[in-house]
């Protein structure tokens, strides 16, 4: 146990264990606690998106993940008597991956968890509950109550990624804004016999009566959430009787066997501000939606991915600390843009009125019938990263390709960013790492990287760690602008 670390991270669900493996892997003496014993057990995220898959790439535990997803090609939005108000359909993705991953949770955090422990600069406390955090002149002393009693550690950096009721957040005295959301649902998983009686696509159904959703998960499970009443309790939700009446349509006896149940309410929420000093926060600390998209997980972790690069650069001096001012003017809009995209899913599901219902299923089926049928494509995209450190332009803030060729991902064959993959001749560089599209090496990829250039009209692309465009133009203005954006 060290007195001193570069970073202290309070919570080790995804979002804190992410930023853990990131930071151990390039090297930062890191200190991930968790006021829980072990990983949360109740039922969570079911879905992740190819972008962060690509992050579990990024730390080594993409195919212990993978082997047990199920990708989602299509996500049905249906009326009570089964007429579609929404489809989105998805397959490829730029990354390689499919674009929807149906997974369980608490199974990914165990990948990440197992890949910490291999990590030398990581160390995972739990049982330990942060209690107090203050700035001193060079970083933050943090006060936690362990099992040993109580201990005082200090960083230069800390991050509270400890959730939806976070202690952090309130002792940087970050208020949250509330998007007005709040339903209750109940939420159960259970474990297959007979996948053959079971749908093989994710479904909301928007039935005023109950409204219902039933998606996948990971193989050899599948989930369902049942909207409660206003005069149902989480109580009477949680029993036997209430959970096989709810059940009961589906006709599933002898099919599937609970394994898991919680009652939720849904909200959605952002904190006014994300940093205070060398103290941030990330996750649900940060930001809250409902799970209709499936996102809160891959937000949480795409804070971490972009928090990561962000905080090596600082700590190892390559940059700047007003670079870890971009994490929140790159990741708040992007966010926001998700949580409305959930919250517009979920006020057409929430809807209990009758009335309300049939005005809403009129005015769908009339719009789908005129604006054409689906929503097709490769997943959902969000608006492009904009601030001091992406280069704008064309491509600039968009997550890059990821070409797979024999059998080899991009990412896998490059390591860590950033790239800068050219046509031009580039001197190699301390801290970038240069691909010329004529070396001989990466010619299997050079023909999707030549396509992406054409397309974007560009020479050169640099590629951030977080594997995001920098920007994409001549070399020597991308490297000039690099230089600026971390200086
Ligand atoms: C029903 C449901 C379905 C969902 N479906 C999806 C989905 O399909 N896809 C998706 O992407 N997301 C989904 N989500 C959201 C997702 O589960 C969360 O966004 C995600 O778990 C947040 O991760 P986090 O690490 O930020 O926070 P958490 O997972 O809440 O982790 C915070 C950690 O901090 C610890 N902690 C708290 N206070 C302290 C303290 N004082 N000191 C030390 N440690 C502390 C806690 O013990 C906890 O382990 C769903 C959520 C629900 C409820």
């Amino acid at each position: 146990m060290s007195d001193r670390y570069d970073v202290i991270i309070v919570g080790a669900g995804p979002t804190g264990a992410m930023l853990g493996a990131l930071l151990g892997q390039a090297g930062l003496r890191t200190l991930l606690t968790d006021r829980a014993s072990d990983i949360y057990p109740l039922p969570r995220a079911a879905h992740i998106d190819h972008e962060t898959v690509r992050i579990f790439q990024q730390v080594g535990v993409v195919d212990e993940i993978m082997a047990t997803s199920r990708p989602a090609e299509q996500y049905d939005f249906l009326t009570a008597d089964r007429q579609v108000l929404m489809r989105f359909l998805t397959k490829g993705s730029p990354s390689g991956w499919p674009a929807a991953n149906m997974i369980h949770q608490p199974s990914v955090e165990a990948a990440l968890r197992n890949r910490i422990a291999e990590l030398d600069d990581v160390e995972l406390q739990t049982s330990w509950t942060l209690i107090d955090v203050s700035t001193i002149e060079d970083g933050v002393h943090a006060r936690f109550e362990t099992p040993d009693g109580q201990r005082s550690v200090k960083g230069r950096y800390l991050v509270g990624a400890d959730g939806a009721s976070s202690r952090v957040r309130s002792l940087i005295g970050a208020s949250v804004e509330d998007l007005q959301f709040d339903e209750p649902w109940l939420v159960i998983d259970m474990r297959v016999q007979d996948p053959a009686r079971l749908p093989q696509i994710n479904l909301q159904i928007c039935d005023p009566a109950r409204p219902t959703t039933c998606v996948m998960m990971g193989s050899g499970r599948h989930r369902w959430e049942f909207m409660l009443r206003p005069d149902e309790s989480p109580e009477q939700a949680l029993s036997d009787a209430f959970i096989s009446t709810c059940l009961a349509p589906w006709n599933v006896d002898g099919a599937v066997v609970l394994e898991r149940k919680a009652v939720y309410r849904f909200h959605a929420l952002i904190a006014e501000h994300w940093r205070a000093g060398p103290i941030f926060l990330a996750g649900d600390a940060a930001h809250q939606m409902p799970p209709f998209a499936g996102q809160g997980m891959c937000a949480g972790l795409r804070d971490a991915a972009n928090l990561a690069w962000k905080l090596r650069a600082v700590l190892k001096g390559e940059a700047k600390d007003a670079l870890l001012d971009t994490y929140e003017i790159e990741r708040r809009p992007h966010v926001k843009a998700i949580i409305d995209l959930a919250l517009m899913m979920g006020r057409t599901v929430c809807i209990l009125d009758p009335k309300a219902a049939a005005e809403r299923d009129v005015a769908m089926l009339a719009q789908r019938s005129t604006a054409g049928p689906d929503v097709a494509g490769e997943g959902f995209t969000f608006p492009p990263l904009a601030g001091p450190a992406i280069f704008p332009g064309p491509g600039a803030g968009e997550p890059f390709i990821q070409p797979w060729r024999e059998g080899r991902r991009w990412d896998d064959v490059a390591g860590d960013g950033p790239w800068l993959i050219t046509t031009e001749a580039v001197e190699a560089m301390k801290g970038l790492r240069v691909f010329n599209l004529s070396d001989p090496d990466i010619s299997p990829f050079s023909a999707a990287f030549l396509s992406w250039l054409a397309k974007h009209n560009a020479s050169s692309v640099l590629v951030r760690p977080d594997r995001y465009v920098f920007g994409a133009g001549r070399a020597r203005e991308l490297l000039q602008g690099w230089s600026t954006a971390l200086h």
